[in-house]
């Protein structure tokens, strides 16, 4: 029978694809409790059960499950596009615009494409891995908000 992974990772990455994430970050979020400076757990209230913390700074790219099913569809008329996503992404890379030229002939911008399953293009994410749940409650949530700003919950499935 074939093994399915059971780990799964809750990502926090920022709304706007091109922010980045205060170096200061990391300490903030120590100073009001949510995990140790080594990024193990510290029992904060609102966060689910993780085994780590970690903050990513892949640069450009899209965070979430990129497994077999995953879809990219035009906001517009739903159209698959997820061939084109890779030309997207590296343009993005070479210092272009977070955007993909569409089949509709509108430049989107990658955060505006429907994802399924759930993705969020990026420069860097608040990753806790090997959480128990999807979940996250306020008081974490509240303080999350502030020191990272607006963000996407992204969960992700770990082979
Ligand atoms: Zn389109």
């Amino acid at each position: 029978m074939p093994h399915v992974s059971r780990r799964l990772d809750l990502l926090l990455v920022p709304e706007s694809p091109t922010h980045e994430i205060p170096a200061t970050a990391w300490q903030a979020m120590v100073d009001v409790g949510l995990f140790a400076d080594d990024g193990t757990p510290a029992d904060a209230e609102g966060l689910p059960s993780f085994a780590r913390a970690r903050l990513d700074r892949a640069g450009p790219t899209i965070y979430g499950n990129q497994q077999g099913g995953f879809s990219v569809r035009c906001p517009v008329t739903d159209e698959p596009v997820v061939s084109r996503l890779g030309g997207a992404l590296a343009a993005w890379r070479e210092g272009g615009a977070p955007t993909l030229a569409c089949v509709c002939g509108e430049q989107h911008a990658l955060e505006a494409l429907r994802y399924r399953p759930p993705a969020a293009a990026g420069m860097n994410a608040l990753v806790f891995a090997d959480v128990d749940a999807y979940v996250l409650d306020n008081p974490a949530r509240g303080h999350l908000a502030r020191i990272l700003g607006p963000f996407r919950l992204i969960p992700r499935r770990v082979s």
